[in-house]
């Protein structure tokens, strides 16, 4: 029998690749953190690594106040509650489901409407057009990191009275030319879950423009609680444990060489594919980006259709994936309602049947990255 190693060469069996891979810090660097734990036995509620983490995070973003949660989703539950929005919301369909499951979760009407077929993100006319009586929020999100037209949105909200929550969970670490893209609209929505840029294996959190506002949040992700006895509103349980905010501390440390090597990666991509004819790199114009994601367009002048490459990337063990596809008005609980008719989301549809997003992670090698650019490469070459 030869030795594994070279059964495995002989075969030219290759890496998996997946569309991201969480970032981890070496472990031997958690210990400390978990030691201090152990030793305070302060497990949850608001313990000191949940407040350095605040602290810190607020300081890294260049925010003032920053609530952190369990999970992303309980982040977006409670920015809803705490600003009392009721009524219809208008979101977009291009996006993760869990956009609109928050406003069904909590009683609220999604009014889908379509997004800019360059930025990807809600066009700021099909917003303005969709306004009815019933209307009280906007809940737009700033799809793979690229900034919302958050001067257009602003004013159609202060026109018509409205609140508008950012789902940023694509925008850890995004600026425009002023700062922190965080800063805009009544609240943003961060979620720290592995598969974003910064994670905290499961986390999110909520960006106030005020400390009173962050209070509110803060007694309504812990049950309502003011102190010991006083409960001012039906909160729920939204908090971060110690041991996810300490993988927070600890991931601080090592953000921006991430931020770097996803940078190094997404321009390498940029080379192979800006001049190569049916794929459109969907690219951010924010100051500062965090290449969350690497998302391109196949075009139909390309000679595979996207479903095509997604399975020729498949067959050669690349897991790319089709964000976002299906559309988030296309799932059953969605698409009885008025504003998911196909044709009122023509750039949404074109868009969620052309993309798709390959991978790009800290630690994908040269290599590994070549071969996903030889698959694009040969099929346009084809043609
Ligand atoms: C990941 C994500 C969420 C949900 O965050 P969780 O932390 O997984 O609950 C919400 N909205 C968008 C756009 C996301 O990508």
């Amino acid at each position: 029998m030869p030795p594994a190693a070279a059964v495995r060469s002989a075969d030219c069996a290759q890496e998996r690749l997946y569309v991201t891979r969480p970032y981890l810090p070496p472990l031997e660097a958690f210990i400390p953190y978990l030691q201090g734990i152990w030793d305070r036995q302060v497990l949850t509620n608001n313990g000191p690594c949940h407040r350095d983490l605040e602290r810190r995070l607020a300081e890294y973003l260049g925010v003032d106040h920053i609530s952190l949660f369990a999970n992303g989703t309980l982040a977006l539950l409670t920015a809803l509650q705490a600003l009392r929005i009721t009524g219809e919301v208008i979101t977009t369909p291009y996006s993760f489901v869990a956009t609109s499951h928050a406003l069904l979760w909590n009683g609220m009407k999604p009014v889908f409407v379509d997004i800019d077929p360059v930025t990807l993100n809600l066009d700021p006319a099909a917003i303005e057009a969709a306004i009815t009586p019933q209307t009280t929020a906007i809940l737009p999100v700033h799809c793979y990191g690229r900034p919302c037209d958050t001067d257009a949105i602003q004013t159609i909200a202060d026109n018509y009275g409205l609140k508008v929550v950012y789902d940023a969970a694509h925008a850890f670490g995004v600026q425009d030319a002023g700062g922190s893209i965080l800063r805009h609209g009544d609240l943003s929505v961060l979620s720290l879950h592995a598969t974003k840029v910064f994670n905290t294996f499961e986390g999110g959190a909520i960006i106030s423009p005020d400390a009173r506002t962050k209070r509110r949040i803060d007694h309504l992700k812990n049950f309502g609680f003011v102190d010991e006895t006083t409960v001012v509103a039906p909160g729920i349980n939204g908090k971060m444990s110690e041991i996810n905010a300490a993988i927070g501390l600890l991931q601080l440390e090592h953000i921006d060489g991430v931020l770097a090597e996803r940078r190094m990666i997404s321009e390498r991509y940029d080379a192979a594919f800006d001049r190569m004819p049916g794929i459109t790199v969907v690219r951010s114009d924010a100051a500062r980006r965090n290449y969350a994601y690497y998302p391109v367009l196949v075009r139909p002048e390309y000679p595979l259709s996207r479903d095509a490459l997604y399975g020729a990337l498949k067959e050669a063990d690349i897991h790319a994936r089709r964000y976002f596809y299906p559309l988030i008005s296309s799932f059953p609980m969605y698409r009885g309602l008025p504003s998911s008719d196909p044709a009122r989301l023509p750039h949404a549809h074109a868009t969620a049947d052309q993309v798709i997003c390959l991978p790009l992670y800290p630690g994908l090698s040269h290599e590994a990255q070549d071969r996903v650019i030889a698959i694009l490469s040969r099929a346009a070459g084809a043609a």
